[in-house]
């Protein structure tokens, strides 16, 4: 693995151009995907926040889908934001019969889970994996992961006073979700930890 990897940004819709100059930031080359062949080149995959339901009709009409699951499968290295969370999903709730997801990571996601009083907001985190700094998180009409198979690892728990906590980001080997957008804030820890993941693999 050079030490500049490309990584591929889903650019079906969403926050692209955010997550390019997040990845630049951190020495790694990008290149945008929209076709099957595009994927055939990179060493990862960014799938970007925006609307999980419209990426996913997309990703259908434009028959990748089934070749995001099979690279995937294969084990490309995958980080999700936000909607890029449900679409990494096994599992959803809240959302349409007909939407899919590539899944790969083995956890419930519900949609839209925080409810319109708080449909965004800032908070901050606490993410042991990217160093003992909080991390300020944006939240916007935001997933969260529901429950994890034994093999999801939980990078950050958001406590918001109820009983449950929610689980906010996590990983699974080479994949990783946030249900908040780090491309937004300036703070590139999240992706240093993907490019590493990248590197690793
Ligand atoms: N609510 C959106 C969805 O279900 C996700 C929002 C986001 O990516 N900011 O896809």
């Amino acid at each position: 693995m050079t030490a500049s990897p490309l990584i591929g940004v889903l650019a079906l819709q969403g926050d692209v151009k955010e997550h390019e100059l997040a990845l630049a930031a951190v020495g790694a080359r990008t290149t945008r995907v929209r076709t099957e062949a595009d994927l055939a080149a990179i060493d990862g995959l960014v799938i970007p926040g925006g609307e999980s339901t419209t990426m996913s009709n997309l990703a259908i009409r434009l028959d990748l889908i089934d070749p995001l699951r099979a690279a995937s499968k294969a084990g490309l290295p995958m980080y999700g934001s936000c909607a890029g969370m449900i679409m990494l999903a096994a599992r959803i709730t809240d959302a349409r019969p007909d939407q899919q997801t590539i899944g790969g990571l083995d956890v419930t996601v519900r949609r839209n889970a925080f409810g319109r009083q708080v449909d965004s907001f800032e908070i901050d985190l606490d993410i042991p994996a990217v160093g003992s700094e909080p991390f300020r998180a944006v939240f916007i009409r935001a997933p969260l992961v529901e429950s994890v198979g034994s093999a999801v690892e939980v990078l950050s728990i958001l406590d918001h006073g109820s009983a449950a906590d929610t689980i906010v980001a996590v990983r699974q080997g080479v994949r990783l979700a946030t249900s908040f957008h780090p491309e937004l804030t300036g703070d590139t820890r999240i992706h240093e930890l993907f490019v590493q993941i990248v590197r690793q693999h």
